[in-house]
C-alpha cells in the first residue's frame, strides 16, 4: 500500500517516520494514537486516488486539515483500533475560488479562513467564521465539520448544504457525490479535474435554493425554551 501511495503523491508526502508523524497524530487538546502513515496529497485527483488505495487496503482513514479541532476527532484517539489508521492531511489542497462576483466561494479541503479573509478583503466581504484559530490556520472545511463559530449571532456556526464529497457506498465502492450545484461533468476524474482547474463558467453554476450558511441561527439561538440544543459541536 505504501509503495502505491508513494507512486501517486511522491515519497515526500507519505510520512511514515514516527518523529514526523507526531504533529499530525496528536491533537491540540487531546487525541493521540498510532498512525501507519500520514498522507499529504497536493490535488483533488490525488486525494481521490489515495482514497481508492486506502479502501482497497481496508485501512481506517481519518481526514484532517489544520488539526486545531479540540474534540479528538482530527487524530487517532488510542491504539485500540481493529485496523491500521491512515491520516489524510489536506492542507496542500488549499485553493479558494470566488463565484457569483464573490458572493459565494468554493473552499477546497485544506483552504484556510486566514486566506479567505485576505481573498475577500478587496471586495469588502468577510469570511462566514472569524474564530480564535483563524490566526493559527484553521480551515474552512474543518469549520463546517466541527460546526465552528457560534459566538457570532448574525452568522451562526459554519454550515453548508453545498459540497462535493466521496463516500463508500453499500457495495463497498468509492463514490463521488457532486452537491456543489455546479455542472462539472459526469465521471469522478472529470469532475475533480474541472473543479481543480476552474474549468467551469457562470452558466454552469446552478441558481440553487440550497443554503451555504445557517441563516436561521439568530432565531434558533433565541429559543431559550426549546427542548432541542441551538448548536451541536462537532455534529
Ligand atoms: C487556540 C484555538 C482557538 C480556537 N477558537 C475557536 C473559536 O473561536 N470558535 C470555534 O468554534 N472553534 C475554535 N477552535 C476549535 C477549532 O479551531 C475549530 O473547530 C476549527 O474550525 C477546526 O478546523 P481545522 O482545520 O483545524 O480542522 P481539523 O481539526 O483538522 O478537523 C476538524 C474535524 O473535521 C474533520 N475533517 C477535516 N477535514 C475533513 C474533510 N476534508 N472531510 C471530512 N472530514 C474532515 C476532521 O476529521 C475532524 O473531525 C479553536 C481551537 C484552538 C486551538
Amino acid at each position: 500500500m505504501i509503495q502505491e501511495l508513494i507512486n501517486i503523491i511522491g515519497s515526500k508526502y507519505v510520512i511514515t517516520a514516527s518523529w514526523r508523524k507526531n504533529s499530525y497524530s496528536k491533537g491540540w487538546r487531546y487525541g493521540n494514537g498510532e498512525a501507519l502513515a500520514v498522507l499529504r496529497p497536493g490535488s483533488l485527483i490525488e486525494l481521490w486516488k489515495i482514497l481508492k488505495v486506502c479502501l482497497k487496503a481496508d485501512v481506517i482513514v481519518i481526514m484532517q486539515a489544520a488539526n486545531t479541532g479540540l474534540t479528538g476527532g482530527s487524530t487517532p484517539n488510542s491504539n485500540d483500533y481493529d485496523r491500521p489508521i491512515v491520516i489524510v492531511n489536506t492542507l496542500r489542497i488549499d485553493d479558494i475560488q470566488l463565484i457569483n462576483e464573490g458572493k459565494q466561494i468554493i473552499g477546497f479541503s485544506g483552504s484556510s479562513l486566514y486566506d479567505l479573509e485576505k481573498k475577500l478583503e478587496p471586495i469588502n466581504r468577510e469570511p462566514h467564521s472569524i474564530i480564535g484559530s483563524t490566526s493559527i490556520g484553521a480551515s474552512i472545511v474543518g469549520g463546517v465539520c466541527n460546526n465552528s463559530g457560534g459566538s457570532l449571532v448574525q452568522r451562526g456556526p459554519a454550515f453548508t448544504e453545498l459540497a462535493l464529497y466521496a463516500k463508500v457506498n453499500i457495495d463497498g465502492e468509492l463514490e463521488l457525490t457532486n452537491e456543489l450545484e455546479i455542472n462539472l461533468g459526469s465521471n469522478p476524474e472529470e469532475i475533480l479535474n474541472n473543479l481543480q482547474n476552474k474549468n467551469y463558467d457562470k452558466l454552469d453554476v446552478i441558481n440553487s435554493n440550497k443554503s451555504a450558511s445557517d441563516n436561521k441561527y439568530s432565531e434558533i439561538v433565541r429559543q431559550v425554551k426549546s427542548t432541542t440544543p441551538a448548536r451541536y459541536n462537532a455534529d
